[in-house]
């Protein structure tokens, strides 16, 4: 009796898994460009959104350096436009969010939130997610003065004093955004000079709303219901100081979204390992974006890392059909 239990078993989780030949796992630049050139070459992709829907840039409020958009680009607009192209030419974009994967044989099993998904071919575009300071007061104050997105949260600073802590491109761009609401924004900075590029520096420094805090760390988030002040320490001189302030906005680098990988996929510092043909160490499994880019990180370079995986897995299922 037990084999026919496996059978009809087997049979309902068949039923109820969705087949595909090419799976897309995120629907930010790397995802969604992936699904277009699948999408073109008649793969009838499916894109499981993740929770954040067009990935981090749409959280950025404008993309200056994306070609073909002379004046700029929202960045939510810009999601938008990669979605409707890549639907454009029959890609499915499914609101879900994969919570585990068995890459050990083919099919591979993704399993998500609303459903059950078998890939012939999978492509990792899970992008990256913000740092935290990991300092006290912080996680209980996310939302109520700790934020980690500008575009979302800026206009509830009106004529507030705010910081921003870093001092790569994230934290100016972002910080430059703040000054549109903020009646001042100081950027905190643990050395004395800015990894940000040149013209978002010059900007940044030359905005009459910007100040910048060098060699100082933020050790301690103060409040009750809401952010009420930082404590800071100077790194250089040992001097600490309590500077009041209702909104802190953290821009320290990324995380890579790659746990539900590990163990599966060859990692390095949790970035997905791929050679230059996108493939990762599984063949079939190929990943794009910031998943598997600790370097470049630009919306252009996901995007093309997306049309290359996607090329290499329409290949890889080309020559498996003969
Ligand atoms: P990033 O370049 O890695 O800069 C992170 C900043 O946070 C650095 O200044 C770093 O300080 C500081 N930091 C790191 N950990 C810290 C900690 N625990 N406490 C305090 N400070 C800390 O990150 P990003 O600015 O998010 O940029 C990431 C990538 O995206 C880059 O390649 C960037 O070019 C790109 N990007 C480009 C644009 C654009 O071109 N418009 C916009 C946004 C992002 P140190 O400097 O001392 O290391």
């Amino acid at each position: 009796m037990k084999p026919e239990m496996n059978d009809v078993s087997e049979k309902s989780a068949e039923v109820e898994t969705q087949h595909t030949k090419l799976l897309i796992l995120g629907s930010g630049p790397a995802g969604l460009s992936a699904a277009l050139y699948a999408a073109r070459a008649e793969l009838t992709p499916i894109v499981l959104t993740g929770i954040d829907l067009g990935g981090q840039v749409a959280l950025t409020y404008m993309v200056e350096n994306y070609p073909g958009f002379p004046e700029g680009v929202g960045g939510a607009e810009l999601g938008e436009l990669f979605q409707k192209q890549a639907e454009r030419f029959g890609a499915k974009v499914v609101f879900d969010n994969a919570q585990s994967v068995d890459l050990s044989k083919r099919p591979f099993k993704v399993v998500a939130d609303n459903g059950t998904y078998a890939a012939d071919a999978l492509i990792v575009a899970t992008g990256a997610r913000p740092n935290h300071l990991e300092v006290p007061g912080e996680n209980e104050l996310i939302g109520r003065g700790i934020s980690y997105c500008a575009t979302c949260d800026g206009a509830f600073f009106k004529d507030r004093q705010v910081n921003v802590v870093g001092g790569g491109d994230s934290a100016l761009e972002e910080g430059l955004f703040l000054t549109r609401y903020a009646s001042s924004v100081t950027v905190i900075h643990r050395r004395d000079s800015l990894r940000a590029g040149a013209i978002l520096q010059e900007r940044a420094l030359n905005n009459p709303k910007m100040k910048f805090m060098w060699n100082t760390v933020i050790t301690d988030v103060i409040g009750k219901e809401k952010t009420e002040a930082v404590k800071i320490k100077n790194i250089k001189t040992g001097e600490e100081a309590v500077s009041p302030t209702e909104g802190v906005f953290i821009f320290i680098g990324h995380t890579p979204n790659t746990q539900m990988f590990e163990g599966q996929l060859r990692m390095e510092n949790g970035y997905i390992q791929v050679d230059n043909r996108m493939r990762t160490n599984i063949p079939g499994v190929f990943a794009a974006g910031e998943a598997a880019d600790s370097h470049f990180r630009q919306v252009i370079t996901s995007a093309g890392m997306g049309a290359a995986a996607s090329i290499e897995a329409t290949h890889f299922l080309q020559d498996e059909a003969g």
